[in-house]
């Protein structure tokens, strides 16, 4: 038979499940300006998309800047508490139970049984190097940690919950720099020997694990994906500033949607493609181009009429 009569044939069978021929597929996506709107922190244009792929059965994992306790309510309001997460740019994995492996890693203490992984270093080490080097080279910064709820509110313009949340740090210390650019080039060789990185966000410099950035944590998902079920995914990634870029080099196929910054991303991804919408909108604008007309599970769940409008 043809390979266009057997996709034919194919397409004209209800099929409301994943189909175990296909490979596999993953999803990865920044959350601030990418799939939540920069300002008003709404989804609703990625909702048909998220249906969708919730009912193909392929996982869309947040990678984000943001803390856990951050994070948790976003996964709720977005309806991921079923798949893995990626906070603090990196430092921190979480993996449902689905996720997890017996004999890799120790039952989840939370309520939902998420085991959190942290593939850096882990934020008493972080304080515990800081408190010497400022000791040993008299030098001035503020951790958010030493930083009252109210000048954390001040300094991001979060309401009280989100900058509680915040200051929940696990693996990487946001700090506000005192001292001259001289002692910050000191400082920053100190830490590199510690095995720690500095890296400039918009308010703070966030001190965390030298391999603890988006991209390594995108690659250790995906080989754990593939260890757990035997086949390596094709992963799309998507996000819109320069942090993103480590992750939109590791995936198959990437989106860049285009930001509401002038922050200059360009991924060496060749698989690449760029949104003309912003936020949510550009977000499924990248996830049609790449898997809008091509794949036989769209076209399958939209024949078993799942998709939600
Ligand atoms: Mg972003």
């Amino acid at each position: 038979m043809p390979e266009s009569a057997r996709l034919t044939v194919s397409l004209s069978q209800p099929f409301c499940s994943p189909d175990p021929a296909l490979q596999p597929r993953l999803v990865l996506t920044d959350l601030d300006g990418s799939l939540l709107d920069h300002h008003s922190y709404d989804f609703s244009p990625a909702v048909p998309w998220l249906a969708r792929l919730k009912q193909m059965g392929v996982p869309v994992i947040p990678v984000t800047s943001k803390t856990r306790a951050e994070l948790f309510p976003l996964r709720e309001a977005l309806g991921l508490t079923g798949t893995p997460f990626i906070a603090e740019n990196g430092a921190v994995v979480g993996l449902p139970p689905g996720w997890c492996h017996a004999r890799l890693d120790r039952p989840g203490s939370g309520r939902d049984g998420v085991v959190i992984k942290h593939p850096g270093v882990d934020i008493g080490f972080i304080r515990a190097r800081l408190k010497v080097w400022r000791e040993r080279q008299g030098i001035r910064f503020s951790r958010m940690g030493e930083l009252s709820v109210l000048e954390v509110m001040e300094l991001t313009g979060l309401d009280e919950a989100r900058a509680k949340n915040a200051r929940q740090r696990e693996g990487s210390e946001p700090l506000i720099w005192h001292d001259t650019d001289a002692a910050l080039d000191t400082f920053r060789s100190a830490l590199e020997g510690d095995g720690l990185q500095l890296t400039q966000g918009g308010r703070f410099w966030h001190v965390m694990g030298r391999s603890a950035d988006k991209g390594s944590a995108v690659e250790w998902l995906i080989k754990r994906f593939t260890a757990l079920r035997g086949r390596t995914p094709l992963s799309l990634g998507l996000g819109d500033g320069p942090n993103d870029i480590t992750m939109l080099n590791t995936v198959d196929q990437a989106v860049v949607i285009r930001g509401c910054h002038d922050l200059i991303v360009e991924p060496s991804n060749t698989s690449l493609y760029r949104t003309q919408a912003t936020g949510p909108t550009g977000w499924a604008e990248g996830v049609a181009h790449w898997w809008g007309r091509d794949d036989r599970r769209v076209e399958a769940a939209e024949a078993c009429d799942v998709v939600a409008v």
